[in-house]
């Protein structure tokens, strides 16, 4: 049975794509920042990329090797740029890309070894198509493109594959947080097919991508946004 290690997965998207990929058979391993007294879940701050190492030993030694890596935590801030702080600018790059640059580098060995391998970053339109006030946050999601390309091409030859999901918006607390329900009808009404992405959605994309089905699919971004990017 295929092991799955899923950050970000105590809260929406992560948390329904691993009830998801569990009742489709996988052995799913989960960790966020909430403590949650779950089977095979483990509370870190990926804000400090020292815990991955924290995070990988403890699935290593108590779950062992993983197949497939959903790089899917993550936090959005809003922002104009001359009010950024920089230990914010570096917490946020941290959470979002760095620990997950750092933790699928702690993975991959195993995969190459194994000769098979999925890696799916959940990045995020907003490093699509930008997002004004949102430039912090949108660079830590487009770095994913650049990241699956290139190790996409790395990986390759060991059966290996990297890709991309970038959602519109999703119908989780982090949208919640982010938008008042005001701003959720304005928002509303500028997504094309009028609707936020359910979080299944998600989860149904990362089950196809890690299939044998999806073998031939790398070093890819795709956007599940209800019809955000494709213009006005
Ligand atoms: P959410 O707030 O419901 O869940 C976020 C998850 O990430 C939680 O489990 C949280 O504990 C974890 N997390 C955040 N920062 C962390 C940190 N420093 N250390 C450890 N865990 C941390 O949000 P969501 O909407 O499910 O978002 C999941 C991913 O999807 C994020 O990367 C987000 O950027 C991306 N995304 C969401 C939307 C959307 O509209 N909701 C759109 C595009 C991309």
């Amino acid at each position: 049975m295929r092991k799955i290690l899923i950050t970000g997965s105590s809260s929406g998207i992560g948390k329904i794509a691993a009830e998801k990929l569990k009742v489709s058979g996988y052995q799913v391993f989960q960790t966020g920042r909430k403590k949650l007294d779950i089977e095979n879940y483990i509370s870190v701050d990926l804000s400090d990329p020292k815990n991955v190492n924290k995070l990988y030993n403890h699935v290593k030694k108590n779950f062992g090797d993983i197949d497939i890596l959903i790089n899917n935590a993550g936090e959005c801030v809003y922002s104009p740029i001359d009010e950024m702080k920089l230990d914010e600018t570096v917490r946020i790059f941290n959470s979002n890309f760095i620990s997950h640059y750092y933790l699928t580098s702690l993975v991959v060995p195993y995969m190459k070894k194994n000769k098979f391998g999925r890696i799916v970053n959940i990045a995020s339109i907003s490093g699509v198509v930008g997002e004004a006030s949102a430039s912090l946050y949108s660079a830590t999601k487009s770095a994913y493109f650049g990241f699956s390309k290139s190790l996409g091409l790395e990986l390759a030859e060991y059966n290996i594959t990297v890709n991309s999901i970038s959602p519109g918006w999703v119908e989780t607390p982090l949208t919640n947080a982010a938008l008042s329900e005001e701003e959720k009808m304005v928002t509303l009404d500028v997504i094309p097919q009028r609707r936020f992405i359910e979080p299944v959605e998600i989860a149904n994309l990362i089950k196809y991508l890690i299939s044998d089905e999806a073998k031939g699919i790398t070093g890819q971004n795709i956007n599940l946004c209800a019809g955000l990017t494709c213009g006005c």
